[in-house]
């Protein structure tokens, strides 16, 4: 193939599938379909129900046939800062005219790079003092899962590498963040289980809070069941336990009061490190730096993703502490390097927009204006929980969802092939709303810059697409 030109290979090859690949190109042209999407029900693009984004502007994008929507998930859960921030435009720009890309291998370092990691390091927690970059939470997952059973390998306890997930968290596509996923229905073409990999039900009282069960008893029988988790496999084989903060892609699912205390006290006992996945939670979101701060975890790894650079630009960081890194460092003395790495990870223009996006994050008015946003969007929260399909509405900070139910007294659900959530999302499309959906919950988390008549509208639409779908269901 070498030596003939890329347009006259497939006849070098032996059979000409020129025309062939001509004819297909139309149909597939056609239906939009040499586009392979994600996440997305491909029949559903077979069938032509593509909305094509063309272009963004605050919390609104706009599709290819001019109709105007506000995102209610800021994109995938990271347009914190809208659509079309100027000054992380400018940041970007700006670092792709002096050096739009370096690695940091091989002893090679690049000032974005090491600005963003004090930025980070100086606003983390305490004792999260280090920062790897990756490209996408899913590369921070797997990084971090890889760096704990480094770490224990490195101690002498190689067998010490199983991780314990939860049913309907959500850590990435990668075939190692992908084993510790949950749902079940996003582990395409991974084993249904990996066997290093334990998962214990994810923790909503709402769902799974026994009739007068208090919240704090709930959570003392969820860390239970953690202990439980660690024993029956041997705490020798343990390395870590992966959490978000609060379950985000699930819909909103909360820790109950005094979890992440009980939690932190079983993983000392066994010895068994905390990697919180703060991809969703983290930069102001739950109206707190990070998901840890606010619901006092203290995580030996921390995640970051989304946010970080307003999704903008692919970025991931992992944050670990001085004692993880100090093995690090001895490890990499042994064989003369740290024998993981990515192309793209710590991209100077990721790093130089992430930067713009922490200043921003920080800023007393923005603080200021996010805490009344949330105000706001906890009181249309409120008033819209008395819908007929509305079991429960949950939020932390501006990361939110509608609970649906069946049956408001007993919450029973709809039956799943009614598709109760598939059709208040649709609804709300054609209203002029973009949310996700789960098989139980509609969720929500819209830029922060949410304005309060942008709120308005959305619970608005929010409200006339519940009652619709309500009313055909009833
Ligand atoms: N972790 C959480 C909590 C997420 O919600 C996601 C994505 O939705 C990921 C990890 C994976 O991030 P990415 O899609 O950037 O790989």
């Amino acid at each position: 193939i070498g030596s003939v030109s890329r347009s006259s290979w497939p006849v070098a090859l032996g059979f000409d599938v020129r025309n062939r690949k001509a004819r297909r190109m139309t149909a597939s042209a056609r239906h939009g379909l040499d586009l392979v999407h994600q996440f997305s029900d491909l029949q559903a693009h077979r069938n032509g129900e593509t909305t094509t984004i063309v272009r963004g502007e605050g919390v609104h994008v706009f599709d290819a046939e001019g109709n105007r929507y506000i995102d209610a998930m800021s994109g995938s859960s990271c347009a914190s800062l809208g659509f079309r921030d100027e000054r992380l435009v400018q940041a970007m720009t700006e670092q792709a005219g002096k050096l739009p890309y370096y690695h940091l291998f091989a002893q090679k370092s690049h000032e974005p790079a090491e600005r963003l990691a004090r930025q980070l390091s100086a606003m983390a927690p305490e004792h999260l003092n280090h920062v790897l970059f990756a490209n996408s939470g899913s590369e921070s997952n797997d990084a971090a899962i890889r760096i704990v059973r480094a770490v224990n390998i490195s101690r002498g306890k190689p067998e010490k590498r199983r991780v314990i997930a939860r049913h309907a968290g959500y850590h990435g596509s990668t075939t190692l963040s992908a084993s510790v996923t949950g749902q079940a229905h996003m582990r395409f073409g991974s084993d249904s289980v990996s066997p290093d990999v334990s998962f214990i039900p994810e923790v909503c009282h709402y769902r799974h809070g026994h009739d007068g069960e208090s919240e704090e008893a709930y959570a003392a029988r969820c860390a239970a069941e953690l202990e439980a988790a660690i024993l029956a496999v041997g705490p020798d084989t343990v390395a870590a336990f992966i959490a978000e903060p609060v379950m985000a892609s699930a819909g909103c699912l909360l820790p109950p009061k005094g979890y992440f205390q009980l939690v932190d006290e079983v993983l000392r006992r066994h010895d068994v490190a905390l990697i919180a996945d703060e991809v969703v939670c983290a930069l102001g979101r739950l109206d707190s730096p990070f998901g840890s701060t606010r619901y006092g975890l203290r995580p030996d790894l921390m995640t970051l993703a989304k946010p970080l650079t307003g999704g903008y630009f692919p970025l991931s960081a992992v944050l670990m502490t001085d004692e993880i890194y100090d093995t690090l460092t001895l490890e990499s003395a042994k064989s003369g390097l740290l024998g993981h790495g990515l192309t793209y990870g710590g991209h100077p223009i990721g790093c130089a927009v992430a930067s713009a996006a922490l200043e921003i994050y920080a800023q007393a008015d923005f603080r200021a204006n996010l805490h009344a946003t949330i105000a706001t969007f906890e009181r249309h929260l409120a008033a819209i929980a008395d819908c007929p399909i509305v079991g429960e509405t949950r939020n932390a900070g501006l990361l939110g969802a509608l609970e649906i139910v069946a049956d408001k007294t007993t919450r029973r659900r709809f039956d799943a092939m009614e598709n109760v959530t598939l059709k208040i999302g649709r609804a709300l499309q054609k209203n002029g709303v973009i949310t996700r959906w789960t098989r139980e919950t509609v969720n929500l988390c819209p830029p922060l810059v949410i304005s309060e008549d942008e709120l308005e509208v959305l619970f608005g639409a929010l409200r006339a697409s519940l009652d619709q779908v309500a009313a055909e269901v009833a």
